[in-house]
């Protein structure tokens, strides 16, 4: 009898050519997922993902498993030599290893080789009566069990597994191809670059830093959340750009009121370019709507005028608190609430507008050197790697 985890996907995602893909992906992500547990051997069969924990403990691995986009549901099971008598004493032993003792059961059985000689109904039967005979106090009850426990003789070997335990759903990162995500050192771009991980997009990640308006924590802060993403989104790039000339400039030469506007167009029109350089063709922000001056749709529009390509904002329909509960489940809140100053911060006017003109944007920004600035932020710009690895101290399931 071997222990395994047993691995569900969504099914409606998979219409079409893109089954391989995505089942290729989830197995790969999965097992990039379980890399630092040794002996661990991860395999598609019929639909269903088998980890095979080796000497490893399952529930570390169950709860590493769970994090991983594309995954609908994860049971332990048990595989067992396909023999009747074989797959009754595995049945008892499972129910008996319930966490929680369950007062009622059924049976479902499933018999995809033929050659087995018992059909379902008789599987169900026969375990049926030997979980009554072996589990004192339970009873059946087919309408709505506390455990369905469920039989698949597949070929040579059956399959045993009750609880269910819900996976993160969404779709296997590097499905959706790549974005390029804004992430400053707030709680909502961490949050946004997840939900863009939950739909399949592989993430980079850009951050303006204005050294020395800003401290070096304040940038230790954004690579300590890109490294907390690893956990949902695998290996992923920060790219640190310079911004300190761009703000200094923006200052001395633009209206007060217009500085942030003028700010965010520079960033966008840097993200772009490096999201052109990483061959990733949309952004990502953590911006929702009404939430700060530069939030409103006109802000918004004046923002995004100097780019063609697609900002996806996850955020947008999302209050504060449902924001913030986001990220203390996923592990960037406690990160994200330092104290450090971030870029916007600090060169924040007194009262900046809420309905920025374009004409006025684009007259005001005329004064600025732009091509050499957005250069040269380009060219400054330093790369840093996070690999799941290093989350190591962080979690307790390696
Ligand atoms: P956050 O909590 O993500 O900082 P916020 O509510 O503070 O968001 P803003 O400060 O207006 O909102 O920023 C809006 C978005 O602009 C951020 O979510 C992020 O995507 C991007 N952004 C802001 N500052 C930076 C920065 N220093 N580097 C990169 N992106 C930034
Ligand atoms: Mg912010």
């Amino acid at each position: 009898m071997k222990d395994l985890i047993l691995v569900r996907y969504g099914e409606l995602a998979l219409k079409g050519n893109n089954r391989g893909g995505f089942e290729n992906r989830l197995l790969q992500n999965i097992r990039q997922k379980l890399a630092p547990f040794s002996g661990v051997s991860v395999r598609k069969s019929f639909g269903r993902i088998y980890v095979d924990p080796g000497d490893n403990p399952i529930s570390p691995l169950m709860e590493a498993v769970s994090e991983v986009f594309g995954v609908v549901g994860i049971s332990p099971a048990k595989r067992v030599e396909a023999e009747m008598q074989t797959i009754l004493k595995a049945a008892v032993q499972l129910v008996k290893g319930q966490q929680r003792m369950p007062q009622t059961f059924k049976v479902v059985a499933k018999r995809a080789n033929k050659a087995f000689p018992y059909n379902s109904q008789t599987i169900n039967q026969k375990v049926g009566s030997e979980v009554l005979k072996e589990v004192a106090g339970i009873r059946v009850d087919v309408h709505d069990p506390e455990l369905e426990l469920r039989v698949e003789v597949r070929g040579k070997e059956a399959y045993l597994y009750g609880e269910n335990i819900p996976g993160p759903g969404g779709l296997p990162v590097g499905t959706a191809g790549r974005v390029m995500l804004m992430l400053s050192g707030g709680i909502d771009s961490p949050v946004a670059g997840y939900l863009a991980l939950k739909r399949g997009a592989s993430l980079e990640a850009v951050h303006f830093h204005s050294y020395p308006f800003t401290s070096e924590r304040s940038r230790q802060k954004v690579e300590d959340l890109t490294r907390l993403l690893t956990r949902f989104g695998g290996k992923i790039h920060l790219h640190v750009i310079p911004f300190t000339t761009i703000q200094t400039q923006i200052r001395e030469r633009c209206k007060d009121s217009y500085q942030i506007t003028i700010m965010r167009r520079m960033m966008v029109r840097i993200a772009e370019r490096m999201a052109h350089i990483r061959n990733a063709p949309a952004l990502v922000t953590g911006e929702s709507l009404g939430q700060v001056a530069s939030q409103t749709l006109e802000s918004m529009s004046v923002i995004n005028d100097v780019t063609r390509m697609p900002v996806l904002r996850p955020l947008v329909g999302m209050d504060k608190q449902e924001i913030m509960n986001i990220a203390k489940q996923i592990g960037t809140y406690e990160t994200s609430i330092l104290p450090y100053e971030d870029c916007c911060t600090v060169f924040q006017p007194k009262s900046p507008v809420t309905r920025p003109k374009l004409d006025l944007s684009r007259e005001l920004e005329s004064r600025l050197d732009m091509e050499t600035l957005l250069e040269e932020a380009v060219h400054g710009a330093e790369r840093i790697s996070f690999n799941p690895d290093q989350l190591k101290k962080e979690f307790s399931y390696f």
